[in-house]
């Protein structure tokens, strides 16, 4: 017989991992462990030489275990297995999503440098770019989901920086209304401003859709971060975070990661090796729920409109799912009838789903944008982007759709 490519759903139980390397353990252990044990001093200088960029690794050399700062098994197997979603020549993984976002952005942004990135952001990267990274003398600039590719370029050549552009930044979909932004039109707009000496890179936040419904690498992206505390964990009960891409760019960032010490430690690997096991099938039963809610909410007299990805009327907005997304996902917002006081109390009345951001997960969770993971977002940009008072996000989980659609029902009924 042939040898078979594997789908990664196949592979997460095993994918490079040795049970005869760990007394015949099925499982990877969880290698808690500070330091590894150098056989002799000449093969402990020899991984250094590797490990610091002294020279390249030979082709059948080995890269053993130095320090856990620097590699863990629990860390490097998770790695391996994250790659294979992605179809991603490597894999850094961090101690939370922010850790991955912030370590990629300050080794692809140096002072002087122009980020253009999209909104409406992940509070906290938003927070990070438009307070932090200025104060080191980084310029910034934010589209919104509405910008066609042409007025995009037009923005960045009336900044009079565009020979400074040395990043550009999206999240898509959009955290809480699921507006898309084009990868492919993004990663030609990085093309466009790149030079010999200067490469213009694209980075995508994938977390909205996972690993599963969106492979932003195959749409030209040059990096993809991930909150891995969502659907990558998908229990709710671990902070981590993962970053992919090419060797040499992952490497990078490796090596940023390495002095910023904000590496993923044992544990969370081995948590986040035992989730990956049960990714696609905890995703598709997510979808699925997601839809049933979503096709309930759509007819009720106390809702006003679903922002879903499966009810897409804009032309462009289709075109650009049809193209890069593979469903439509767990995530859907809504609007009820009224403001701020029918929303919260939709929220104090739900019995089944809890009130708490994050998402992705096992258990179905509800929140306010506009109070909660939106409070911090400028008034203007908040109402520009339809982010109101009204506005309930959902994160669709596991449970049983008739129960979940029940307890929506009894909450708006109240
Ligand atoms: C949660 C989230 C983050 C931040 O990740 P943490 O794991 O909480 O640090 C970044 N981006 C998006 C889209 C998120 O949902």
């Amino acid at each position: 017989m042939k040898n078979k490519k594997l789908n990664p759903e196949s592979l997460m139980m095993s994918y490079g991992y040795d049970p005869h390397l760990s007394e015949g353990a099925i499982k990877c252990p969880i290698f808690q462990t500070s330091t590894f044990v150098f056989k002799t001093a000449e093969e402990g200088k020899a991984f250094f030489e590797v490990a610091y960029g002294l020279r390249e690794k030979g082709e059948n050399e080995e890269l053993g275990l130095i320090y856990s700062r620097l590699n863990n098994p629990d860390l490097e197997i998770l790695e391996d297995r994250l790659t294979l979603w992605d179809d991603a020549e490597a894999c850094a993984v961090f101690e939370s999503g922010m850790s991955a976002i912030t370590t990629c952005l300050l080794e692809f942004l140096k002072p002087g440098d122009l980020l253009l990135y999209s909104n409406p952001l992940y509070g906290g990267t938003d927070h990070f770019i438009t307070s932090f990274l200025p104060s080191y003398g980084i310029h910034t600039l934010g589209f919104d989901p509405s910008k066609s590719k042409e007025e995009i370029i037009d923005l960045i050549e009336s900044s009079g920086m565009k020979d400074k552009l040395s990043l550009i930044y999206i999240e898509t979909p959009a955290n809480p209304t699921n507006d898309l932004i084009d990868i492919t039109a993004c990663s030609e707009i990085a093309k466009q401003f790149s030079s010999d000496e200067k490469k213009v890179y694209l980075t995508v936040d994938n977390t909205y859709l996972g690993p599963l419904w969106q492979h932003p690498l195959k749409h030209g992206a040059d990096l993809v971060v991930y909150s891995a505390t969502k659907y990558i964990g998908g229990h709710s009960d671990v902070i981590a975070g993962s970053c992919l891409g090419s060797n040499e760019l992952i490497g990078r960032v490796k090596t940023l990661r390495t002095f910023m010490g904000n590496m993923a430690g044992p544990w969370t690997g081995w948590l986040l090796m035992r989730s990956l096991e049960t990714l696609k099938v905890r995703m598709e039963q997510q979808a699925k729920n997601a839809f049933a809610v979503a096709e309930f909410l759509k007819t009720h007299p106390k809702v006003e409109s679903v922002y879903y990805l499966g009810y897409l009327e804009d032309e462009n907005q289709k075109a650009i799912f049809d193209k890069q997304c593979l469903s439509p996902g767990a995530m859907l917002s809504f609007d009820v009838k009224g403001g701020e006081k029918e929303a919260f109390s939709f929220l104090n009345n739900l019995k089944i789903m809890k009130l708490a951001v994050s998402l992705g997960s096992t258990e179905s969770l509800a929140q306010h944008p506009a109070s909660m993971t939106h409070a911090g977002v400028n008034p203007e940009l908040k109402s520009s982007l339809n982010i109101s008072d009204k506005m309930i996000r959902l994160s669709i989980g596991v449970e049983n759709a008739d129960d979940l659609i029940w307890d929506i029902d009894q909450a708006l009924s109240v």
